[in-house]
């Protein structure tokens, strides 16, 4: 169900609101503003019927913050609704307009604007391959990045995301020290620009945009390791899994990424197939070069290294990330679309136990793709696990089998974000910062169903 959104209260209202942005790029094509307007909402059949015809009327793309907050209080003003959008990679139509109104393309806001060892101040726009890539001769990098870092902004990350590549070692963007601050806008007749520094900054964290136009973020950094990927063939899940849960616990060892995948998921891995024997499970890794030989160590008793690669982001290559956490779902879905996932958290003192019990119980609708990750303090992991889809009816039920067992599940399948970010939002007040920052309810209207605007 998604909740009532706001309607353009008077069809002359967006005349009226280009005319007070006159300046600011806009685009009025309904196919260019329709294409953009959608994300991989596709991923799910459920939400696929659902956003498919959902579209903005206009698609503005401020240049700096000046702009942003002119395009803020027009919208404000003139009771129109706004979605931000990144690189529109995210899932669940995050980035979807329900109502219309104003997709605010955020994407020419992509300056960094100073970083010192361990920190960078940077815009949202940036896409986080290019913000690794202008830190790299500085010797630090992003502390995590999701799967699509070529594509994706890290606004988008900081709003739409959990995590990723990196969070082995750092756990999510949830774990306090994971965002310094953030500045947002507010969608008032006069806009402010707050600053919200560390804990208030995850008020925006996952929030879908619903609670601020984030124009600036600091986040933290990492030293920037020569990385080295790594695939492990074993011949069953249960040892691709016990090799990576004998990484992720070996804390001397520096990784980034540590993925078991169950077959037959590798035979849809396209170019690394020589990597990855039919029939056997996998271990995908990212691993520092220093630590290669104690990571060669450690996973001998479970399988066989068939390849071992430096990280290569560059032009037509194809990191071996981009075969783990949602890419995983991806690389089957191009030749099936069949299939969808879920998005699972396991309790860690109950780990081995719960992702056995439902690869079991499951097994002919669902294959195991688990990521190591830290959460709050512990190593355990957050699995997307390929899924057979045949009614809605069928995932619910996987849903409840799953949370009756301790597995907390952040559904995919559903559009707003206190159904669908579950534990992979932060604990902070983001219905409260809302009524504070858009009394209109006219942020990505639908997304925050729980919100009721305080003002008409
Ligand atoms: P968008 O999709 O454009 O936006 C995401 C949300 O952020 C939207 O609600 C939007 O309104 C809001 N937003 C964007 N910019 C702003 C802003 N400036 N101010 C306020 N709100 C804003 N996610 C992960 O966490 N980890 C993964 O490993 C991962 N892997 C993926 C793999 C694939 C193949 C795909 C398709 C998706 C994956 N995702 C993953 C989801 C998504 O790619 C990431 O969350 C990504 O960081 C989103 O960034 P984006 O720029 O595309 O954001």
């Amino acid at each position: 169900m998604t909740a009532a959104a706001p309607k353009l209260r008077d069809p002359s209202a967006l005349d009226a609101f280009l005319a007070e942005i006159d300046g600011v790029p806009t685009v009025l094509d309904p196919v260019v503003v329709r294409r953009r307007s959608r994300d991989f909402f596709w991923y799910s059949p459920v939400l696929n019927a659902e956003l498919k015809d959902k579209a903005a009327d206009v698609m503005v793309s401020p240049r700096d913050e000046a702009e942003v907050i002119r395009v803020a209080a027009a919208a404000a003003r003139h009771r129109i609704p706004i979605t931000p959008r990144g690189g529109a990679t995210g899932n669940y139509g995050q980035a979807v307009p329900l109502a219309g109104g104003i997709l605010l393309d955020m994407l020419a806001l992509d300056r960094i604007a100073w970083s010192k060892p361990g920190i960078v101040r940077v815009e949202p726009g940036a896409k986080m391959h290019d913000i690794d890539a202008a830190l790299r001769p500085t010797g630090w990098e992003l502390r995590m990045h999701p799967s699509t870092k070529r594509t994706a902004t890290i606004g988008g990350f900081v709003a739409g995301g959990s995590g990723g590549v990196g969070s082995v070692t750092y756990g999510g963007l949830r774990e306090p020290g994971n965002i310094l601050a953030a500045r947002v806008v507010t969608v008032e007749e006069t806009p402010r620009v707050i600053e919200l520094r560390g804990d208030a900054a995850q008020k925006i964290n996952r929030a879908y945009g619903t609670t601020g136009i984030i124009t600036m973020l600091e986040m933290p950094l990492a030293p920037a390791w020569p990385w080295v990927d790594v695939i492990l063939a074993c011949d069953t899940f249960e040892a691709a899994f016990a090799a990576g849960k004998a990484v992720a616990r070996a804390d001397g060892v520096v990784k980034k990424l540590l993925t078991p995948i169950d077959t037959p998921i590798p035979d849809y891995f396209g170019p690394l197939k020589p990597a990855c024997p039919a029939g056997k499970a996998v271990l995908l890794a990212m691993i520092a070069e220093p630590s290669l030989e104690v990571f060669r160590d450690i996973v001998a008793p479970f399988g066989t290294i068939t390849h071992e690669e430096p990280t290569d982001e560059g032009a037509g290559k194809v990191p071996l990330y981009e075969y783990a956490w949602n890419h995983t779902t991806l690389q089957w879905l191009k030749a099936d679309r069949s299939v969808t996932y879920l998005q699972c958290l396991f309790p860690p003192d109950r780990l081995e136990e719960t992702v056995f019990a439902m690869r079991e119980r499951f097994a002919e609708d669902l294959v195991a793709h688990c990521e190591f990750i830290r959460f709050a303090g512990s190593v355990t992991c957050s699995a997307l696990p390929v899924v057979r889809y045949t009614t809605k009816e069928r995932l619910d039920e996987m849903i409840a089998v799953h949370e009756a067992n301790g597995v907390l599940i952040a559904n995919p399948h559903v559009v707003t974000l206190e159904d669908g970010s579950r534990h992979k939002r932060a604990d902070a007040d983001q219905i409260g910062f809302k009524a504070e920052v858009d009394p209109y309810g006219l942020l990505n209207p639908g997304k925050m169903r729980t919100y009721v605007p305080r003002a008409g």
